[in-house]
């Protein structure tokens, strides 16, 4: 068979492996559990039990670059992305901030 449909991904969360791996439901290596350690090394940070989701991501990934190519983001958005810690260069080439914007730095977008 030349195609398996994929669910149960995991996502490694050690932010510098960036590591994905589909669970194959033998229990012998670990499940779908916070200890489980992965073939890399490093525990679970996320599960996608259905592969859709992974189209899902894919279809953000889409519209993100979409407003970036048709300008529809706001100029000021890519440096007060930076200052909270996240870059946008494109809908592939980003890390998302770990704060919102206050309400101040929302006032002065509009
Ligand atoms: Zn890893």
């Amino acid at each position: 068979m030349g195609f398996e449909e994929v669910h149960n991904v995991v996502f490694c969360r050690n932010g510098k492996c960036r590591k994905v791996f589909r669970w194959d439901g033998q229990t012998e290596g670990g499940d779908l559990s916070e200890e489980t350690v992965l073939p890399c090394g490093h525990r679970i940070s996320e599960i996608l039990f259905a592969g859709s989701c992974i189209r899902d991501g894919r279809q953000a990934i889409n519209m993100l670059e979409y407003l970036d190519r048709n300008e529809l983001i706001k100029p000021q958005a890519y440096d007060l992305i930076k200052k909270k810690g996240g870059r946008f260069d494109d809908g592939l080439n980003f890390t998302v901030p770990g704060e919102d914007l206050t309400e101040d730095e929302r006032e002065r977008l509009s």
